[in-house]
């Protein structure tokens, strides 16, 4: 039974519900919702509906945009004959940070991952091998995380790729083995890409 009235513990459930969140810190969260002036709570609320009603999927890479297509696929300056294929948006975040990369991204939304159920038609490889159809793209980086799932898609992604005389690239190992690249410091990164080989 809950000692808070309906409409707290409700609070409290949904933010012990996001990750990291333990019970003590959904507490906290919610009664400084409650303190905060009602302007503020609304805020909060709107920039949650507004975020979740406009950000979609860039129509060409795979990264989150409130347009059709995303700045970088939308950027005259990009290199489109190179694609840095990543896990997730978050990386292409961490990947612009260094301000390095002037290709373009695919975004697989996830990797291979035969124990969690997930195989290539359950990410965005069908989308990348159409992406790289009419001849344009010269290299894909691949810069999916230095794990075995990661590894494993760039593995499948090689071989797939391979055959239609493109050159495949894996990041360096800067990035500890079992690491993130989204939480990988600039110059680890940046020397992670620097120092790309073939496979
Ligand atoms: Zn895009």
């Amino acid at each position: 039974m809950s000692f808070y009235a309906a409409p707290i513990a409700r609070l409290i459930e949904e933010f012990e519900k996001l990750p990291g969140i333990g019970h003590k810190t959904a507490q906290r969260l919610a009664f400084y919702v409650l303190n905060s002036p009602k302007e503020k709570a609304e805020k909060l609320a709107n920039a949650i509906v507004d975020a979740k009603a406009k950000i979609k999927y860039c129509r060409v890479c795979g990264n989150l945009t409130d347009l059709d297509l995303c700045a970088v696929c939308n950027s005259q300056k990009r290199d489109a004959s190179l694609i840095c294929v990543v896990e997730d948006p978050r990386d292409v975040v961490a990947m612009e940070r260094i301000k390095e990369f002037k290709g373009l991204y695919h975004v697989l939304h996830g990797v291979i991952s035969p124990m969690d159920g997930v195989g290539p038609e359950d990410i965005r490889i069908k989308e990348l091998l159409e992406r790289i159809q009419d001849g344009s793209v010269k290299e894909v980086i691949v810069a999916t995380n230095p794990n075995i799932e990661g590894e494993a898609t760039a593995m499948y992604i090689s071989k797939l790729l391979k055959p239609l005389g493109i050159k495949i690239t894996r990041i360096a190992h800067g990035i500890p083995v079992g690491g993130d690249l989204e939480y990988a410091d600039e110059v680890t990164l940046s020397k992670a890409l620097e120092g790309r080989r073939e496979i």
